[in-house]
């Protein structure tokens, strides 16, 4: 058993390098390490784990500025009307309910034109039928949110 491990051995044998972060050493490859071209081994100097517990707790700390909140609440909505394999496609989307904002538009028309903060509230289309367009959307609690869409089912 132990020669046919060592046998092996010299085919297996990979560069390892050690995570700057948890100074865990891993293998020198795509497959534990990010590429990074600025590094001499084309490698980041962190492991993946920690590569993406940054990344996380940066998206945290972005998700928590209302630039990136919008962005977050950008990205939902475009996808309700363009991605047919969202959940509620079919009351935004399958409706023919539009996305008429860019990214940038929306932040921008969210805090220079209706200048409130979004955090903690839902977007909310004032005319129901009406797309998310400037002049339609508004921001509301999620309660006040649930109350519009039963009395729209209530009517219909
Ligand atoms: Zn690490």
């Amino acid at each position: 058993m132990n020669e046919v491990t060592l046998l092996n051995t010299p085919a297996t044998i990979e560069e390892t390098k050690t995570c700057t972060k948890c100074h865990k050493e891993h293998p020198a490859t795509r497959e534990f390490f990010y590429a990074e071209k600025r590094h001499g081994d084309g490698l980041h100097a962190w492991c993946k784990p920690c590569s993406l517990s940054r990344m996380e707790k940066y998206r945290k700390v972005y998700r928590a500025t209302t630039n990136g909140h919008l962005r977050d609440v950008y990205a939902g909505m475009k996808k309700r009307c363009s991605n047919p394999n969202c959940h509620n496609y079919h009351r935004y989307g399958g409706r023919g309910i539009k996305c008429l904002f860019t990214a940038d538009e929306f932040v921008s028309y969210v805090i220079n034109v209706l200048q409130i903060d979004p955090h903690g509230l839902e977007i909310d289309r004032i005319d129901n039928d009406g797309h998310y367009e400037p002049g339609n959307i508004r921001f509301v609690t999620h309660s006040e949110n649930c109350k519009n869409r039963h009395k729209g089912m209530r009517i219909k």
